[in-house]
């Protein structure tokens, strides 16, 4: 089974994933908690390019190289981590996956979405989570729960953030079989209880 989580910065996906893993590992299931970009060692090297630059210099990596990283960082992170675990039969669960590629690099800067889902379908082989939680919330609030200091991306302006937050609302209109969108300004406690129900009937 495998389950990403997607939604604009600070809205609270990483404590939702390790309430989830919790959850089936009570169950007696075997989970794999992952995140992009980062989730192998060669993903972590393209992190820390897409959100630092390169010796300091973090002005300009242009849109298509950004779009490659991500989908190479997305490629390693199929064929190391998220598909041989599959095949081991045991859950995975993702912070973010290809939808945040689709939100943030088509939805918020200047390439169409059919470029960047057929460059990310490519880079995945075709692999699509079962679920995929949309943590939805307004960025300005979001944002200002963030405890660290911005990175790269994360201060790209308002307008950015607003269109992606659209973008995500967008993919999961277009895919509602797939995806749920749960209301992140909601407590914790909330939040939790509407993935869970969600996850028991999606585990029946
Ligand atoms: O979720 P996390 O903080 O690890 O993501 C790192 C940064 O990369 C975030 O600021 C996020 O907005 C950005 N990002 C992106 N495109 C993606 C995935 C993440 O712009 N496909
Ligand atoms: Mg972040």
């Amino acid at each position: 089974l495998f389950i990403s989580f997607e939604g604009v910065d600070g809205v609270g996906k990483t404590t939702q994933v390790e309430r989830l893993r919790t959850y089936l590992e009570a169950q007696g299931r075997t989970v794999v908690v992952t995140r992009e970009p980062g989730g192998t060692a060669l993903g972590q090297a393209i992190r820390q390019m897409l959100l630092h630059g390169v010796d300091g210099d973090s002005a300009d990596i242009a849109p298509r190289t950004e779009a490659l990283l991500f989908a190479a960082d997305r490629a390693q992170h199929v064929a190391e981590t998220i598909g041989p675990a599959l095949e081991r039969g045991e859950v995975v669960i993702t912070d973010r996956y290809l939808d945040s590629s689709l939100a943030y690099q088509a939805g918020g800067r200047e390439l169409t979405p059919q470029e960047i889902r057929n460059l990310s379908m490519w880079a995945t082989n075709d692999l699509l989570p079962a679920r995929t939680y949309l943590l939805d919330m307004d960025p300005a609030l979001s944002h200002s729960r963030l405890q660290h200091e911005e990175d790269r991306m994360e201060s790209a302006g308002d307008d950015f953030q607003s269109r992606t937050r659209q973008a995500f609302l967008d993919l999961a209109a277009a895919e509602p079989n797939r995806f749920r969108v749960i209301d992140a300004s909601q407590s914790i406690e909330q939040v939790w209880l509407a993935i869970e129900t969600d996850i028991a009937g999606l585990l029946q």
